[in-house]
């Protein structure tokens, strides 16, 4: 059933797209002094070592995070704010300068929120290794009662936290989509949060590949913000194909597996300076990682 291991692409480039929108998002919300509810549904094993097995595996950051952080824009004094908060805070994960422990969800939220405020972040994982591993990597924050670990199924589980008690959440949803009813399950689960708790900020992490469910999410997500009277943001990236990728297999010669080149994100209720802040960042990272044919990106809003 659980055969997806986010180890295997930890720092692609769809990590980079969710965890500097997610960055965002925490910074904004932060700027108030209300306390805040975060919850990652999905959160994975929460840290990753670039130079494990696992990640050499596949070597989806080289593509993603590795990429970015040898790329000019690192050190460009005129690189996007969002880019740069994403790289300063990675930079903090890894004060030896060199690209090896890469932050899950949990740990990029869990390093954005307050004590003083009392804001909660709320964890679940049901990949039995995956939420040992996150147990023992969060132990390690020494976060206290700030963060709540469960080994439960992350749709479910929300239904218990809405609405949060001080009226303020941030709510990720990023399945692996490995099983084909998490699409129709993250459509209904932001159609019964947002009657739950019509204020909350909601963020959907999506694949875009060649697959109906995919394809309609988006557009499924944006009626359901429509409907509720919310305003919405969509923004994607493509890194085209790779000229290795795409070329001609010869006799004997081992095909490369196409991966993904793709991915979005789905906000209802997003901070008003993400969709500027997107559209300063989005051309950049077009320019840091694009690899070619297809390369792309775009952010609309509504509502
Ligand atoms: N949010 C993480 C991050 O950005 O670092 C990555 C999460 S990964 C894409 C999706 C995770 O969800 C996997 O670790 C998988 O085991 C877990 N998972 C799958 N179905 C789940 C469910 N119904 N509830 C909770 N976790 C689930």
């Amino acid at each position: 059933m659980f055969s997806y291991r986010h180890g295997f692409h930890a720092g692609n480039h769809a990590d980079v797209l969710k965890h500097m929108v997610l960055i965002a998002v925490l910074k904004h919300l932060t700027a108030k002094p209300t306390a805040l509810t975060v919850v990652d549904t999905h959160a994975g094993a929460g840290l990753y070592r670039l130079d494990s097995d696992f990640a050499g595996t596949s070597g989806e950051a080289v593509d993603g995070i590795t990429k970015l952080r040898a790329s000019p824009l690192a050190k460009d004094p005129a690189a996007a704010p969002l880019i740069a908060d994403y790289l300063q805070l990675l930079a903090g994960f890894n004060p030896s300068g060199k690209n090896k422990i890469y932050p899950g969800s949990p740990f990029v939220a869990q390093s954005l929120l307050r004590k003083e405020a009392r804001d909660k972040l709320w964890l679940f994982e049901l990949h039995p290794t995956d939420s040992k591993s996150l147990v023992t990597h969060v132990e390690q924050l020494d976060a206290g009662r700030q963060v709540t670990i469960a080994r439960e199924d992350g749709f479910e589980a929300l239904r218990k936290l809405l609405p949060p008690p001080a009226r303020r959440a941030l709510v990720l949803i990023d399945p692996s989509y490995e099983m084909k009813d998490d699409y129709g399950r993250v459509t209904d689960c932001i159609e019964e949060s947002l009657k739950r708790f019509p204020t909350g900020t909601y963020m959907v992490w999506y694949p875009v590949i060649p697959r109906p469910e995919a394809h309609s999410l988006p557009r499924r997500l944006k009626t359901l913000a429509n409907q509720a009277g919310k305003p919405w943001l969509h923004a994607t990236l493509n890194i085209g194909q790779s000229p290795e990728r795409t070329k001609v297999v010869t006799p004997g010669e081992k095909p490369v597996r196409p991966g993904l080149t793709a991915s979005g994100v789905f906000l209802v209720n997003p901070p008003h300076t993400l969709k500027p802040a997107l559209q300063a960042a989005l051309p950049q990272l077009v320019e840091a990682l694009g690899r070619g044919r297809g390369q792309s990106q775009a952010v609309e809003s509504g509502g």
